[in-house]
């Protein structure tokens, strides 16, 4: 089945969980051929769990850097995110995460993957 591509504005304040690549035809999010594969969603922020977030400081020059960038020309690389159970967690793109915080932005787009709590543990060793 052909998939289409959806162009959403940046920085839409009430997307929820809204689908980027368009959803297969039982209404899931994920493609119905590939059940693991990869989606992009917009996510609001305070949806996405960090639970590495105060093991790590990010550089805030880089997140300065990314800020401006971000508000000229938005966000050019979806952040990585694993669903696990319908829960989010985010490990990597801590910058990304942070100058999105620090621009008052709702949301954040994200490629989000399945994962089970067999990956969460891994992620989390
Ligand atoms: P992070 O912790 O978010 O991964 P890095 O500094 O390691 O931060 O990497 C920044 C990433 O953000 C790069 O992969 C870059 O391609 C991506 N990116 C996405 N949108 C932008 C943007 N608007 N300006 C600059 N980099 C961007």
């Amino acid at each position: 089945m052909a998939s289409h591509l959806i162009l959403l504005p940046h920085g839409v304040g009430k997307l929820r969980h809204r689908p980027i690549v368009a959803a297969s035809s039982n209404g899931s999010p994920y493609p119905e051929t590939k059940k693991r594969g990869p989606v992009v969603l917009e996510i609001p922020l305070d949806q996405i769990r960090r639970p590495l977030l105060r093991t790590r400081a990010n550089d805030p020059v880089k997140v300065k850097e990314l800020m401006e960038s971000i508000k000229e020309i938005g966000l050019q690389e979806p952040i990585d995110v694993l669903d696990v159970d319908g829960v989010y967690y985010g490990f990597s793109g801590c910058h990304r995460y942070e100058a999105h915080q620090r621009l008052g932005l709702p949301t954040i787009r994200c490629k989000v993957r399945r994962g089970t709590r067999e990956t969460l543990r891994h992620h989390l060793r």
